[in-house]
């Protein structure tokens, strides 16, 4: 299967057949040959996107933003790191989403998220964002009661309302030229589980490993359940979810950075020309500095 084929597989398009269980984490098996060929790929993926970010920068028209949702140890911050590692640093914002600040959670809840939002020319990643308003809080209820909202305006369409503000918000940003892609890392319980292992057994990846993400395992189910309907209520053509199999590092990775290579050349971007006034001063620099 080829690359571009590949993306389209992965690319929830078709939103109202959505279902989560249909795609498979340990997707890539019979894909031997691109496996040997991944880091070259990948090495590739990681070129082009370089250089596109830097039409991007240059143009200042589109900015790009790339949303990250998974379950703990699916692999987040090491494709956000691979993919981007040719980029300039400069031409790129990465924001973490941890649990709410007592500042944050005394305003509602796309606050936070508004204030990181990419400039143009700039590449946002949000490394967990405003969806996990329809995950962690709708598995943990508790955490909805700290939100501090009017009692009369948490009904039992609460998920339905955020799906619908969150659908609203993004169509606003599309339209003001913010290219939206988000990724959902599909990682399977079973690889989890050696992750987290491996974590506890080896002393360099200790610091990785917590105890609250453990517990949350015991929840699976319900981000299983939670994950499908917001997938389902939030692909759309603007803003498309993308399940990405998260049991093999190499091929997320690949995937990932080809989706956004093939996204963000769709955007026709182009170097701005230079013409009249400008092209004279140029000039007149060249004759300048050639006479010195
Ligand atoms: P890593 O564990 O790889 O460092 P992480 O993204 O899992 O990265 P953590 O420090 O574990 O980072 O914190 C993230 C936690 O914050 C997650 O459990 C997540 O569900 C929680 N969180 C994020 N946004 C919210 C929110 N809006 N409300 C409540 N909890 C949230
Ligand atoms: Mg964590």
């Amino acid at each position: 299967m080829s690359l571009d084929k590949l993306i389209a597989k992965y690319r929830v398009s078709k939103p109202e057949k959505f279902r989560l269980k249909d795609f498979d984490p340990a997707d890539a098996d019979g894909l031997d040959e691109l496996e040997e060929q991944a880091d070259e790929l990948l090495a590739k993926g990681v070129e082009a996107l370089a250089e596109l970010q830097d039409v991007l920068y240059a143009q200042d028209r589109w900015s790009v933003l790339l949303i990250f949702q998974a379950m703990d140890a699916a692999g987040k911050d090491g494709t956000i790191k691979h993919v981007l590692s040719g980029v300039n640093p400069q031409g790129v914002q990465v924001f973490s989403f941890k649990a709410p600040s007592a500042e944050e959670l005394d305003h509602d809840f796309l606050w936070r998220t508004n204030r990181c939002l990419p400039e143009r020319g700039r590449i946002g990643i949000f490394n967990r964002s405003y969806y996990e308003e329809t995950l962690v809080v709708r598995v943990h209820p508790e955490l909805l009661a700290k939100q501090r909202m009017p009692e009369k305006l948490v009904g039992k369409n609460i998920w339905e309302e955020r799906f619908e503000d969150i659908n609203a918000f993004e169509r606003y940003l599309s339209r003001n030229g913010t290219l939206i892609l988000k990724f959902f890392l599909n990682v399977s319980k079973k690889e989890q589980k050696k992750r987290f292992l491996s974590r506890l057994e080896e002393p360099e990846k200790n610091w990785k490993f917590s105890l609250a993400d453990a517990q949350e395992r015991g929840y699976w189910k319900e981000y299983q359940k939670a994950y499908d309907e917001m997938i389902r209520a939030t692909s759309t053509e603007h803003a498309p979810w993308h399940v990405i199999p998260a049991d093999n590092k190499w091929f997320t990775r690949l995937i990932v950075a080809e989706t956004v290579v093939k996204a963000m050349k769709g955007l026709k971007l182009a170097y701005p020309k230079v013409s009249g006034e400008k092209l004279k001063q140029l000039e007149a620099a060249r004759e300048a500095l050639e006479s010195e």
